[in-house]
């Protein structure tokens, strides 16, 4: 089955049809109208997946992707018109220019903490860039997943843009194909599985992983914006977002403060009960539920704590006197845990985040540009 599914992708490429200009942008048009008429549902289906508001659901999932579309439209034209190149001595008697080519057939996997952008925004780029693809839903977040099975045919070339639903099994059967492009987004462990399936066929991949994301808060820097930014960070989506900052390093001085100042935040962001607030969602099923309170044995809770797992409900948390070898510093924690690690100055700090594997991003609160390491960042103006 998943072989007659790239095959057909591959002759609906072969046909040419994807490579018009016009049509990349029809159909990228019908992916907005997809979206828009849609409404509703999404909004249903993340709401069913992840307890996303209707808030949440348009700000992190629609929005930007509506916002890319839109981009993508309106700059295609001039994105793949040929670049002029100057001539050197050896190509001085030909034709110099660069011509975007389509890869072919690729094929987009996606994860499930923001269900809807995650698959699509590759899709979108794929589009544009003349690909047939294969759409591969996180099956985790299963009513996303379906809704997206049932509407993107309705709307977008069955054959160039086909929907494939499944777990492990199917996902394993379609790496056993040839694409001419990966793209992946999930955890490290599976991303060196799809590595390996595409090294088969020399496949070029791009994988959009995780990692522990830390946050560094000087001393000397304005605690109530530190922390504002870092409970909306790690604690929108309940703690699953690949760049949240996923654990705190302070001097110990201030650690007082910083909970407190969390704590009023969390309160004006959610309620005095976060597990009665519209804004605040769930984890995404039982097995993630109890993988991330697993992280929270033996630690010692300033703020939340409180759970219930039969609605995978776990509030935000704080943790303190966290040990650098706790279980809970061993991986990604993608969930709303935030311990904090006390450190004596920035050096400290450095010397922390060095150990470990590079994280996606990093946040660094102080008022002393020296803290951010780079000249440029004197250039930034007063706010940065
Ligand atoms: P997931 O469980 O949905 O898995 C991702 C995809 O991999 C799914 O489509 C699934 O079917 C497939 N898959 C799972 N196991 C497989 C296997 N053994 N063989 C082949 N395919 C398999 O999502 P996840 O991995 O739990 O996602 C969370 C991770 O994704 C976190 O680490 C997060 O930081 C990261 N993430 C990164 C970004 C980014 O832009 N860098 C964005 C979102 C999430």
């Amino acid at each position: 089955m998943m072989k007659k599914i790239v095959d057909t992708a591959r002759q609906a490429f072969a046909t040419a049809r994807s490579r018009s200009l016009d049509f990349r942008i029809k159909q990228l048009q019908a992916m907005k109208t997809m979206i828009i008429e849609n409404d509703s549902e999404i909004r249903k289906a993340l709401k069913a997946d992840l307890h996303k508001s209707e808030c949440a659901a348009y700000s992190y999932e629609m929005m930007g992707l509506l916002a890319e579309i839109e981009l993508i439209i309106d700059n295609l034209h001039k994105w793949a018109a040929p670049q002029h190149v100057k001539k050197n001595l050896t190509t001085m008697g030909d034709d110099v220019y660069i011509n975007y080519e389509p890869l072919g057939v690729v094929l987009v996997i996606g994860a499930w903490n923001y269900p809807l952008v995650v698959v699509l925004q590759p899709v979108v780029g794929a589009i544009a860039a003349g690909n047939a693809v294969v759409i591969k839903p996180s099956e985790v977040a299963e009513h996303t997943a379906k809704l997206l099975e049932k509407i993107v045919p309705r709307y977008l070339d069955k054959e160039l843009y086909p929907v494939v639903n499944g777990g492990v099994p199917e996902t394993t059967k379609l790496l056993a194909e040839r694409f001419d492009h990966i793209f992946y987004t999930g955890n490290t462990s599976v991303g060196k599985i799809i590595m390996q399936a595409a090294a088969k066929f020399l496949t070029p991949v791009t994988l959009e992983l995780g990692g522990k994301s830390p946050c560094y808060i000087d001393k000397d820097c304005d605690i109530d914006i530190a922390s504002r930014r870092i409970t909306w960070g790690k604690f929108v989506n309940c703690g699953q977002t690949c760049i949240a900052p996923d654990y705190v390093l302070c001097d110990k001085s201030i650690q007082g403060k910083l909970i407190e100042k969390i704590k009023e935040t969390l309160k004006e962001f959610y309620g005095e009960n976060p597990k009665e607030s519209q804004d605040y969602e769930r984890i995404i099923n039982q097995r993630h539920f109890k993988r991330v309170l697993g992280l929270l044995q033996g630690e010692k809770v300033a703020i939340g704590g409180e759970h219930d797992e039969s609605s995978c409900y776990i509030a935000p948390t704080v943790l303190i006197d966290v040990k650098p070898n706790a279980k809970v510093m061993q991986e990604e924690i993608f969930g709303p845990l935030l311990p904090i690690i006390t450190v004596k100055d920035v050096d400290e700090a450095i010397q922390f985040i060095n150990q470990k594997e590079k994280p996606l991003a990093l946040y660094a609160f102080a008022n002393d540009k020296k803290v951010f390491g780079y000249p440029c960042v004197q250039n930034l103006g007063p706010d940065c």
